[in-house]
């Protein structure tokens, strides 16, 4: 029997990633899972400037943590445990990473994201999730 003990959310905050959640956050209610919401913040812009502005990088972090908190805080209502996940570096070997290393047993992910170009099967990082995760990716796409 297939059990779901760990499921991941990864989210960009988008209007696709929420919708996910919704998927995510039925699966964890009837297999009884911990749901990870997983947030990576892009830091490479940064990296490759010369000048870092150190504030500038605290509140993306900053801006980031508020939005992870409100999504948490709202999922938080269905009644589900949920472990709230703050990482930065390459979303999608992030994402990849923290499955590994949490032995998670299901990633669920909206196939659009901020960029939600409609053309394209599915966005750049659930492209690669897709093809490197070590688990099932349920893949959500937009309602038609
Ligand atoms: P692209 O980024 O390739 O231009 P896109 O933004 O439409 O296109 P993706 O970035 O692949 O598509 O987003 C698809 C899903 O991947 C999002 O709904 C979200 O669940 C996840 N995702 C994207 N970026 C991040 C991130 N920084 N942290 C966590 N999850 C992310
Ligand atoms: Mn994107």
């Amino acid at each position: 029997m297939v059990d779901l003990k760990k499921i991941l959310f990864p989210t960009d905050f988008s209007p696709f990633a929420e919708r996910a959640s919704e998927y995510a956050v039925s699966l964890a209610k009837k297999y009884g899972s911990t749901l990870y919401v997983l947030h990576v913040i892009e830091q490479f812009t940064y990296i490759i400037d010369i000048g870092i502005d150190f504030r500038t990088e605290t509140s993306l972090e900053a801006t980031a943590r508020k939005l992870l908190d409100n999504t948490v805080a709202s999922l938080k209502k269905h009644g589900i445990e949920i472990e709230e996940v703050l990482l930065s570096g390459n979303p999608f070997a992030e994402i990849v990473r923290f499955a590994s290393r949490e032995n998670i047993d299901m990633i669920v992910m909206a196939t659009h994201g901020r960029t939600g170009l409609e053309h394209m099967l599915m966005g750049s990082v659930t492209e690669k999730v897709v093809r490197r995760a070590p688990c099932p990716v349920l893949t959500v796409k937009k309602p038609t």
